[in-house]
């Protein structure tokens, strides 16, 4: 708007028809600390041109939501671009929504929540401009470049065309009957799996057993991805170990990456946490090798893409609500692992094409956390329901795993009993014990986790990038694709397999 008024000497009317028809608003999280909100007051002292701007288009807005809703005031004041009080702030996340033509969240989900909970006033406002463009993965990445093993193995199979079409992976479906077919998967994976121990063995002296269930939990460190709940179960499954050394338990390594934000303090407790869990598991000599946790280091797409080809079961498990759609759950059962997750995010749509029976789902939705929070949750009471919950958190309470300073962890404590429990650590974590209990039972036999790791494969085709990115060509910048020219891009069935299936990982 600045460029078209002050530079090109455009009316206004005409700039803004410019500037709404040319862009468009992808909304990427729910989460109100991550929506940006800009000081009015630094603003017009470093840029008071568009502070000027923002405020003219805030002038007009208004009045076309008084037009629509006359005398409504609290929803003028709740519409508002700029903030009202002592410290007033520019809402960006509203202004991008007044200035685009579409605006998309990223899953089904995320954009309901959307449209029905975090910027309602504005789909009632603007009803059409409101749409879903669920995320998807590069292939080419997260499976051709980073397990060409899989990739060839498939194309032996089912042909190339699933290389440029995902989709075509349900022609997979039948195989996951074909024992001879199962073994050879089993056989890659195994493959991958020692490549990771190597990996981990090199970066953090950790000796880990090949044939345990290679459990991975990848992503930022964010209290509601909950990788708190996870080492928690890590805890009790500790203990019924110490309880009882010689039971039947299904040899695990739980494996940890992720970064945390510089300042983000809590997130950086829970990254101690494990790494202080680590330290007594792994080195106890009962445990053995039967439970090994490890946290991988600078955790980024290269490291990523050596994990995941070696995952059996990918940790999915954010409180409902507050996951947009999730990437990593789609890299993760692009290579084979078993999901056990919540119903969030793009879970809920991997769900529909993989089929319940080939995920592990577990935990409260949406509703029944909103319908819980409003009778008055209360997680003290809700823990003292657990036993196994309330002796994890006693022994952390105890110093058992920080004896340099025993009281570390209260902070942690403190947020789960008394702190309100936001993200619904206890509330979910029983369901979420149970759950794994079931992923073990099922990890017992190799050739059934086998048979769904392939349904998980053949049934995740729909989420390609290049899926979404037609979605937002043909639905949102209506662009349409160039063709290629094939002395420039050699890309048909003749070299899909010979470039892909000769690759070597790389090193
Ligand atoms: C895919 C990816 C993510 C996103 O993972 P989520 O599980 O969806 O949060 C984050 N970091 C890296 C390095 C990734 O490759």
């Amino acid at each position: 708007m600045r460029l078209f008024v002050d530079v090109y000497r455009l009316d206004w009317d005409y700039a803004w028809e410019l500037t709404t028809g040319t862009f468009a608003y992808t909304n990427h999280t729910l989460l109100e600390e991550a929506l940006e909100k800009w000081s009015v007051d630094l603003m017009t002292r470093l840029l008071p041109r568009h502070m000027q701007i923002i405020n003219e288009i805030n002038r007009r807005f208004l009045r076309q939501v008084a037009n629509k809703f006359p005398g409504d005031i609290d929803r003028m004041q709740r519409m508002s671009l700029v903030t009202e009080g002592h410290y007033p702030q520019v809402r960006m996340a509203y202004l991008a929504i007044v200035a685009s033509h579409s605006v998309n969240g990223v899953a089904k989900l995320h954009t309901d929540l959307l449209k029905s909970q975090l910027v309602r006033d504005f789909n009632e406002m603007y009803p059409g401009r409101f749409n879903s463009k669920t995320n998807g993965i590069s292939q080419r990445r997260w499976i051709f470049q980073c397990n060409p093993e899989l990739t060839s193995l498939i194309s032996e199979k089912i042909g190339t065309d699933w290389m440029s079409t995902l989709t075509e992976l349900t022609n997979l479906r039948p195989f996951a009957d074909d024992k001879a077919f199962r073994d050879r998967w089993r056989v890659i994976k195994t493959a991958k799996k020692e490549a990771l121990a190597a990996i981990i063995d090199k970066e953090l002296g950790i000796k880990v057993d090949p044939n345990s269930l290679f459990d991975v939990q990848i992503k930022r460190i964010h209290e509601y991805k909950r990788q708190l709940m996870n080492i928690l179960n890590v805890i009790a499954l500790y203990i019924r170990l110490k309880r009882n050394p010689s039971a039947d338990f299904v040899p695990r390594t739980v494996i940890f990456g992720g970064k945390a934000a510089p300042g983000y303090v809590m997130a950086k407790l829970v990254i101690k946490l494990i790494g202080a869990v680590a330290e007594v598991v792994n080195n106890d000599p009962e445990i053995d090798d039967k439970l090994k946790v490890v946290f991988l280091p600078d955790y980024r797409v290269s490291l990523a893409e050596k994990i995941i080809p070696a995952s059996d079961l990918s940790e999915q498990i954010s409180t409902a609500g507050k996951e947009a759609s999730g990437t990593g759950n789609m890299k993760l059962a692009l290579n084979g692992s078993l999901t056990i997750g919540t119903l969030d995010g793009a879970n809920i749509e991997m769900l529909e094409d993989i089929g319940e029976e080939n995920m592990f789902i577990f935990g409260l939705k949406v509703e029944e956390i909103q319908a819980m929070k409003a009778a008055g949750y209360n997680p003290r009471e809700e823990a003292n329901k657990s036993p196994v919950l309330m002796e994890v958190l006693k022994l952390i309470d105890s110093g058992h795993f920080c004896f340099e300073k025993p009281d570390l962890f209260e902070p942690i404590l403190h947020n789960l009993l008394d702190g309100g429990d936001p993200f619904m650590v206890v509330a979910d974590f029983d369901a979420y014990a149970e759950c794994q209990d079931e992923v073990a039972e099922v990890y017992k036999d190799q050739d059934e986790w086998a048979r769904r790791a392939i349904l998980n494969v053949a049934g995740i085709g729909y989420f390609s990038s290049d899926r979404t990115i037609q979605e937002y060509a043909d639905e949102i910048w209506d662009v349409k694709p160039l063709p290629i020219e094939e002395d420039r891009v050699d890309w048909g069935d003749k070299i899909s397999e010979k470039k892909y299936g000769d690759l070597k990982p790389r090193d």
